[in-house]
């Protein structure tokens, strides 16, 4: 059976805010509480996608306590969010538990921690994380933290991976916790590389031989991740995708998000909620690449090392833009038909749909312990 898997989304963020993704979230941006959101229950069903790894996300920019805290808040709503549909979704810690929950008809919602930042300089609550349910963490996010150097950190703190870091990677090996190579610099990719015993992960990255970005991987890296044995999950933001898109729309992006912010701050300010709206419908009147340059870049990735090494990583509900076609997650059997049609067997979108993600979950949770 296809089991259908997004292994990366920040849905978490938009239970915070007060979703309950057992009723379907409002799909339009509700000023002051959600932005255009992608993600709930009814629609990952409609969109026949059978689990999803929910970033247990923290800003680089957080205090360490600060951090610590923020990610027990988004573990505990997440928790919150199943406890209450326990009809629809199942928490899920391994692909033996996720097959038996497709087989009952169960959303399976996984864990990933997107920022290291909340294990502080202590494995001690890297091994709590693991025990609540956290199945991989990506290094570090949009900059430098004390295991890694971010691919957006403006200076390089460790040139790579630090020496607590090197303990980090040990430590996730030894759990069976998977290591996730999106946002860390190439230095920091390289480092992890030759330290980790276990195969690694990029749950959502482009390639940068069709999109020339930082976030995006390099053949090289690409290669040398699959010869480990990993997968790269292809990131659906349109920025991501495609560089005309991302030089056009980038500029109008961060003014929508930083207008987004300040409003946030000031919400009683009409001025500043018309500022957000105008942004918004700046970047809205940009056209958008198609869903289909996902499938471009699973395309490079297969032609490249073959098809057991790519899957999908949407990063819904943390993306401020979606491709043309592919505005939510029920919409996510597109990706499947287009597969077809470009000719790939059943077997092989299998894989790509989730099969290669799960093989590598499995194969590090048994390297460990
Ligand atoms: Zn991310």
């Amino acid at each position: 059976m296809v089991f259908l898997l997004d292994s990366h989304c920040d849905a978490p963020l938009m239970l915070a805010k007060g979703a309950d993704f057992g009723r379907p979230v409002p799909q339009g941006y509700v000023p002051g509480k959600f932005p255009v959101t992608h993600v709930d229950y009814a629609r990952m069903k409609k969109g026949g996608v059978n689990g999803s790894f929910f970033a247990i996300y923290t800003s680089n920019f957080l205090s360490p306590d600060a951090a610590t805290r923020r990610a027990l808040e988004l573990i505990a709503k997440v928790y919150d969010s199943v406890d209450r549909n326990q009809d629809k979704a199942a928490l899920t810690t391994s692909p033996a538990e996720a097959r038996r929950n497709a087989r009952a008809g169960l959303i399976s919602v996984f864990m990933g921690m997107e920022n290291g930042a909340p294990i502080q300089k202590d494995l001690s609550l890297l091994r709590m994380f693991w025990r609540m349910g956290v199945t991989y963490m990506t290094l570090t996010h949009a900059r430098s933290n004390e295991i890694c150097d971010s691919c957006t950190s403006p200076e390089p703190r460790w040139h790579g991976v630090s020496p607590f870091g090197r303990e980090v990677i040990a430590e996730m090996n030894r759990l069976g916790m998977m290591i996730d190579v999106s946002h860390i610099s190439d230095e920091s990719f390289w480092d992890v590389i030759k330290y980790s015993q276990a195969p690694v992960v990029a749950t959502h990255s482009c390639c940068r031989a069709l999109n020339d970005h930082p976030r995006n991987m390099t053949d090289e890296m690409i290669v040398a991740m699959a010869e480990k044995g990993g997968v790269i999950q292809v990131n659906f933001y349109p920025t991501f995708l495609d560089s005309a898109y991302g030089q056009k729309a980038c500029d109008l992006i961060d003014a929508a998000e930083a207008a987004q912010d300040a409003w946030l701050e000031n919400p009683s300010d009409p001025a500043l909620q018309e500022r957000v709206k105008a942004a918004y419908e700046a970047v809205n009147a940009i056209p958008r690449p198609s869903y289909k340059k996902i499938v471009d870049h699973i395309d490079h990735v297969v032609k490249l090392v073959g098809v057991k090494h790519v899957g999908l990583g949407s990063d819904f509900d943390g993306i401020e833009v979606c491709p043309s076609g592919l505005e939510d997650i029920s919409r996510m059997q597109k990706i499947i038909i287009e597969l077809r049609k470009r000719g790939y067997s059943e077997y092989e979108i299998r894989l790509i749909a989730g099969g290669n993600f799960l093989r590598v979950m499995d194969t590090v949770q048994h390297l460990g312990e």
